[in-house]
Protein backbone atom coordinates (compact mmCIF):
# COMPACT_ATOMS: atom_id res chain seq x y z
CA UNK A 1 0.00 0.00 0.00
CA UNK A 2 1.39 3.47 -0.90
CA UNK A 3 2.19 5.54 1.69
CA UNK A 4 0.46 8.83 1.76
CA UNK A 5 1.98 10.43 4.88
CA UNK A 6 4.95 12.57 3.00
CA UNK A 7 3.32 14.24 -0.26
CA UNK A 8 -0.13 14.35 -1.80
CA UNK A 9 1.45 13.50 -5.30
CA UNK A 10 -2.02 10.99 -5.57
CA UNK A 11 -4.65 13.23 -4.10
CA UNK A 12 -6.87 13.95 -6.81
CA UNK A 13 -9.83 17.18 -6.06
CA UNK A 14 -13.27 16.20 -7.57
CA UNK A 15 -14.64 20.15 -8.41
CA UNK A 16 -17.41 19.40 -6.73
CA UNK A 17 -15.81 19.70 -3.62
CA UNK A 18 -15.49 23.50 -4.13
CA UNK A 19 -17.89 23.89 -6.54
CA UNK A 20 -19.74 26.80 -4.35
CA UNK A 21 -16.64 28.45 -4.31
CA UNK A 22 -15.17 29.58 -7.34
CA UNK A 23 -15.66 28.81 -11.02
CA UNK A 24 -13.94 26.09 -12.58
CA UNK A 25 -10.61 28.14 -13.89
CA UNK A 26 -10.38 29.09 -10.43
CA UNK A 27 -10.63 25.87 -9.10
CA UNK A 28 -7.63 24.81 -11.08
CA UNK A 29 -5.97 27.82 -10.06
CA UNK A 30 -6.18 26.96 -6.84
CA UNK A 31 -5.40 23.21 -7.05
CA UNK A 32 -2.09 25.21 -8.49
CA UNK A 33 -1.58 26.80 -5.41
CA UNK A 34 -1.63 23.33 -3.74
CA UNK A 35 0.33 21.59 -5.53
CA UNK A 36 -2.16 19.04 -6.74
CA UNK A 37 -2.18 17.33 -9.85
CA UNK A 38 -5.53 16.15 -10.80
CA UNK A 39 -9.33 16.84 -10.78
CA UNK A 40 -12.42 15.05 -11.69
CA UNK A 41 -14.72 18.06 -13.54
CA UNK A 42 -18.03 18.07 -13.63
CA UNK A 43 -20.06 18.96 -16.90
CA UNK A 44 -21.96 21.77 -15.53
CA UNK A 45 -18.85 23.28 -14.35
CA UNK A 46 -17.03 22.86 -17.65
CA UNK A 47 -19.84 24.28 -19.58
CA UNK A 48 -19.94 27.18 -17.63
CA UNK A 49 -16.44 28.35 -19.21
CA UNK A 50 -17.17 26.61 -22.28
CA UNK A 51 -15.22 22.76 -22.84
CA UNK A 52 -12.18 24.94 -25.18
CA UNK A 53 -11.24 27.26 -22.17
CA UNK A 54 -11.70 24.49 -19.82
CA UNK A 55 -9.54 22.40 -21.83
CA UNK A 56 -6.85 25.57 -22.15
CA UNK A 57 -6.93 25.70 -18.41
CA UNK A 58 -6.78 21.86 -17.54
CA UNK A 59 -3.38 21.74 -20.21
CA UNK A 60 -2.06 24.99 -18.92
CA UNK A 61 -2.05 23.73 -15.37
CA UNK A 62 -1.00 20.19 -16.57
CA UNK A 63 -3.41 18.46 -14.25
CA UNK A 64 -4.26 14.90 -15.24
CA UNK A 65 -8.33 13.96 -15.34
CA UNK A 66 -8.89 10.52 -12.96
CA UNK A 67 -12.22 10.59 -14.29
CA UNK A 68 -15.14 13.16 -15.60
CA UNK A 69 -17.98 13.38 -14.12
CA UNK A 70 -20.65 12.45 -15.14
CA UNK A 71 -22.66 10.07 -17.79
CA UNK A 72 -25.36 8.09 -17.31
CA UNK A 73 -28.79 8.96 -16.60
CA UNK A 74 -29.92 6.24 -18.83
CA UNK A 75 -33.24 5.37 -17.59
CA UNK A 76 -35.92 7.11 -18.84
CA UNK A 77 -39.32 6.65 -21.57
CA UNK A 78 -38.99 6.37 -24.84
CA UNK A 79 -39.31 10.33 -25.70
CA UNK A 80 -36.69 10.93 -23.37
CA UNK A 81 -34.08 8.11 -24.21
CA UNK A 82 -33.05 9.34 -27.41
CA UNK A 83 -31.77 12.65 -25.69
CA UNK A 84 -30.14 10.95 -23.15
CA UNK A 85 -27.95 8.62 -25.63
CA UNK A 86 -27.35 12.00 -27.69
CA UNK A 87 -25.93 14.01 -24.02
CA UNK A 88 -24.23 10.69 -23.22
CA UNK A 89 -22.13 10.57 -26.28
CA UNK A 90 -21.34 14.33 -26.06
CA UNK A 91 -20.24 13.29 -22.59
CA UNK A 92 -17.35 10.72 -24.00
CA UNK A 93 -16.16 13.74 -26.39
CA UNK A 94 -15.93 15.94 -23.89
CA UNK A 95 -13.99 13.77 -21.12
CA UNK A 96 -11.88 12.84 -24.36
CA UNK A 97 -11.45 16.51 -25.35
CA UNK A 98 -10.52 17.19 -21.77
CA UNK A 99 -8.36 13.98 -21.28
CA UNK A 100 -9.65 12.08 -18.69
CA UNK A 101 -8.82 8.84 -17.67
CA UNK A 102 -12.70 7.50 -17.32
CA UNK A 103 -15.91 8.69 -17.51
CA UNK A 104 -17.68 8.55 -14.51
CA UNK A 105 -21.48 6.53 -14.76
CA UNK A 106 -24.46 7.34 -12.54
CA UNK A 107 -27.40 5.00 -13.89
CA UNK A 108 -30.36 7.12 -12.88
CA UNK A 109 -32.89 5.24 -10.88
CA UNK A 110 -36.78 5.66 -11.77
CA UNK A 111 -37.32 7.49 -15.24
CA UNK A 112 -39.34 10.17 -14.06
CA UNK A 113 -36.76 11.67 -11.24
CA UNK A 114 -33.91 10.65 -13.52
CA UNK A 115 -35.29 12.03 -16.53
CA UNK A 116 -37.65 15.01 -15.78
CA UNK A 117 -40.70 14.63 -17.82
CA UNK A 118 -40.61 11.03 -18.42
CA UNK A 119 -43.84 9.08 -17.35
CA UNK A 120 -43.99 8.29 -13.93
CA UNK A 121 -42.81 4.57 -12.95
CA UNK A 122 -42.59 2.25 -9.65
CA UNK A 123 -41.02 -0.48 -11.90
CA UNK A 124 -37.61 -0.60 -10.76
CA UNK A 125 -37.19 -4.00 -12.31
CA UNK A 126 -37.43 -1.75 -16.11
CA UNK A 127 -34.90 0.80 -14.73
CA UNK A 128 -32.75 -1.95 -13.88
CA UNK A 129 -32.80 -2.70 -17.81
CA UNK A 130 -32.70 0.26 -19.30
CA UNK A 131 -29.32 1.03 -17.37
CA UNK A 132 -28.08 -2.00 -18.97
CA UNK A 133 -29.25 -1.50 -22.42
CA UNK A 134 -27.85 2.20 -21.90
CA UNK A 135 -24.48 1.52 -21.09
CA UNK A 136 -24.42 -1.44 -23.57
CA UNK A 137 -25.34 1.17 -26.21
CA UNK A 138 -22.80 3.79 -25.14
CA UNK A 139 -20.49 1.20 -24.97
CA UNK A 140 -19.92 0.47 -28.27
CA UNK A 141 -19.55 4.12 -28.39
CA UNK A 142 -17.02 4.76 -25.73
CA UNK A 143 -14.81 2.27 -27.00
CA UNK A 144 -14.34 4.36 -30.59
CA UNK A 145 -13.29 6.87 -28.36
CA UNK A 146 -10.86 4.78 -26.16
CA UNK A 147 -12.92 5.98 -23.16
CA UNK A 148 -13.63 3.40 -20.46
CA UNK A 149 -16.96 3.76 -18.40
CA UNK A 150 -16.63 3.78 -14.85
CA UNK A 151 -20.23 2.66 -13.58
CA UNK A 152 -20.50 3.98 -9.76
CA UNK A 153 -22.47 2.45 -7.77
CA UNK A 154 -24.52 4.44 -5.34
CA UNK A 155 -25.60 3.86 -1.96
CA UNK A 156 -29.27 2.26 -2.23
CA UNK A 157 -30.74 5.10 -0.82
CA UNK A 158 -30.50 6.63 -3.92
CA UNK A 159 -32.43 3.85 -5.87
CA UNK A 160 -35.55 6.16 -6.85
CA UNK A 161 -33.72 9.42 -8.39
CA UNK A 162 -29.72 9.06 -9.15
CA UNK A 163 -28.99 5.20 -9.49
CA UNK A 164 -30.40 1.79 -9.16
CA UNK A 165 -26.87 0.12 -9.32
CA UNK A 166 -26.16 0.37 -5.97
CA UNK A 167 -23.58 -2.49 -4.77
CA UNK A 168 -20.25 -3.69 -6.38
CA UNK A 169 -21.43 -6.75 -7.01
CA UNK A 170 -24.72 -5.29 -9.14
CA UNK A 171 -21.82 -3.38 -10.95
CA UNK A 172 -19.48 -5.99 -11.60
CA UNK A 173 -22.64 -8.41 -13.05
CA UNK A 174 -23.22 -5.79 -15.57
CA UNK A 175 -19.69 -5.54 -16.38
CA UNK A 176 -19.12 -9.02 -16.89
CA UNK A 177 -22.07 -9.31 -18.75
CA UNK A 178 -21.11 -6.37 -21.04
CA UNK A 179 -17.55 -7.11 -20.87
CA UNK A 180 -16.83 -10.71 -20.80
CA UNK A 181 -12.85 -10.49 -21.65
CA UNK A 182 -12.51 -8.02 -19.49
CA UNK A 183 -10.74 -5.69 -22.04
CA UNK A 184 -10.88 -2.20 -19.36
CA UNK A 185 -13.39 -0.66 -21.33
CA UNK A 186 -16.17 -0.86 -18.60
CA UNK A 187 -15.23 -1.01 -14.70
CA UNK A 188 -16.19 0.54 -11.80
CA UNK A 189 -15.72 4.04 -9.76
CA UNK A 190 -15.45 3.08 -6.48
CA UNK A 191 -16.64 5.81 -4.18
CA UNK A 192 -16.12 4.52 -0.19
CA UNK A 193 -19.08 7.11 0.76
CA UNK A 194 -21.57 4.79 -1.18
CA UNK A 195 -20.10 0.94 -0.45
CA UNK A 196 -18.58 1.31 2.62
CA UNK A 197 -21.31 -0.73 4.50
CA UNK A 198 -21.43 -3.62 1.84
CA UNK A 199 -20.80 -6.87 3.91
CA UNK A 200 -18.97 -8.01 0.76
CA UNK A 201 -17.05 -5.24 -0.67
CA UNK A 202 -13.74 -6.81 -0.07
CA UNK A 203 -14.37 -9.83 -2.13
CA UNK A 204 -16.25 -7.37 -4.51
CA UNK A 205 -12.86 -5.61 -4.50
CA UNK A 206 -11.20 -8.80 -5.44
CA UNK A 207 -13.33 -10.19 -7.70
CA UNK A 208 -12.97 -6.53 -9.54
CA UNK A 209 -8.87 -7.32 -10.17
CA UNK A 210 -7.04 -4.07 -11.14
CA UNK A 211 -8.85 -4.77 -14.98
CA UNK A 212 -12.07 -3.18 -13.58
CA UNK A 213 -11.22 -0.73 -10.77
CA UNK A 214 -11.63 2.50 -13.10
CA UNK A 215 -11.80 5.26 -10.05
CA UNK A 216 -11.30 5.47 -6.08
CA UNK A 217 -13.42 8.32 -4.53
CA UNK A 218 -13.43 9.02 -0.74
CA UNK A 219 -15.15 10.99 1.89
CA UNK A 220 -16.53 9.77 5.01
CA UNK A 221 -20.04 9.26 6.60
CA UNK A 222 -21.55 11.34 9.26
CA UNK A 223 -23.22 10.17 12.25
CA UNK A 224 -25.51 11.63 11.95
CA UNK A 225 -25.95 12.19 8.56
CA UNK A 226 -28.12 15.16 8.24
CA UNK A 227 -28.67 15.13 4.28
CA UNK A 228 -27.97 12.31 2.22
CA UNK A 229 -26.80 14.33 -0.30
CA UNK A 230 -25.06 17.32 0.63
CA UNK A 231 -23.76 16.30 4.14
CA UNK A 232 -20.76 13.74 2.83
CA UNK A 233 -17.72 14.16 5.49
CA UNK A 234 -14.10 14.96 5.22
CA UNK A 235 -12.10 12.13 5.69
CA UNK A 236 -11.69 11.44 9.50
CA UNK A 237 -14.97 12.81 10.48
CA UNK A 238 -16.87 9.99 9.82
CA UNK A 239 -16.94 5.99 10.33
CA UNK A 240 -15.56 4.84 7.31
CA UNK A 241 -12.25 2.95 7.59
CA UNK A 242 -11.06 4.47 4.49
CA UNK A 243 -7.16 3.12 5.04
CA UNK A 244 -8.35 -0.69 4.81
CA UNK A 245 -11.03 0.25 1.73
CA UNK A 246 -7.66 1.52 -0.37
CA UNK A 247 -5.70 -1.65 1.05
CA UNK A 248 -8.07 -3.71 -0.39
CA UNK A 249 -8.18 -1.62 -3.90
CA UNK A 250 -4.23 -0.97 -3.80
CA UNK A 251 -3.92 -5.23 -3.17
CA UNK A 252 -5.31 -5.62 -6.38
CA UNK A 253 -2.91 -3.64 -8.12
CA UNK A 254 -4.80 -0.07 -8.72
CA UNK A 255 -1.99 2.45 -8.23
CA UNK A 256 -4.68 5.75 -9.45
CA UNK A 257 -5.48 8.78 -7.72
CA UNK A 258 -7.31 8.78 -4.09
CA UNK A 259 -10.03 11.43 -5.93
CA UNK A 260 -11.51 13.37 -2.96
CA UNK A 261 -15.42 14.12 -3.33
CA UNK A 262 -17.40 16.21 -0.73
CA UNK A 263 -20.85 17.57 -1.64
CA UNK A 264 -21.04 19.37 1.54
CA UNK A 265 -23.21 22.04 2.99
CA UNK A 266 -21.09 22.73 5.48
CA UNK A 267 -17.56 23.01 3.41
CA UNK A 268 -19.16 24.55 0.68
CA UNK A 269 -19.49 27.58 3.35
CA UNK A 270 -15.84 27.50 4.13
CA UNK A 271 -13.02 29.34 1.65
CA UNK A 272 -11.78 27.57 -0.92
CA UNK A 273 -8.10 27.27 0.16
CA UNK A 274 -9.02 26.34 3.96
CA UNK A 275 -11.22 23.42 2.47
CA UNK A 276 -8.08 22.13 -0.30
CA UNK A 277 -5.53 22.15 3.25
CA UNK A 278 -7.50 20.10 5.09
CA UNK A 279 -8.44 17.55 2.16
CA UNK A 280 -4.25 17.76 2.01
CA UNK A 281 -3.92 17.44 5.48
CA UNK A 282 -6.52 14.16 5.82
CA UNK A 283 -5.39 12.45 2.89
CA UNK A 284 -1.73 12.49 4.38
CA UNK A 285 -2.88 11.06 7.66
CA UNK A 286 -6.31 9.04 7.14
CA UNK A 287 -6.29 8.24 3.46
ZN1 LIG B 1 -18.10 9.40 -6.26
Amino acid sequence: MRDFSNDHRWLSLNTATVRKQGDFAQIVDACARHGIRAIDPWRDQVAAIGLDRAVKVVRDAGLDLSGYCRGGMFTADDAHRQAARDDNRRAVDEAKALGASCIVLVVGGLPQYSRPGSAPSKNIGVAHAQVEDGIAELLDYAKQASMPLAIEPLHPAYAADRACVNTMRQALDICDRLDPSRSGAVGVALDVYHVWWDFELLTQIERAGKNRLLAFHVCDWLVPTKDILNDRGMMGDGVIDIKSVRAAVEAQGFAGYSEIEIFSDDWWGRPMDDVIRTCIERHRTVV
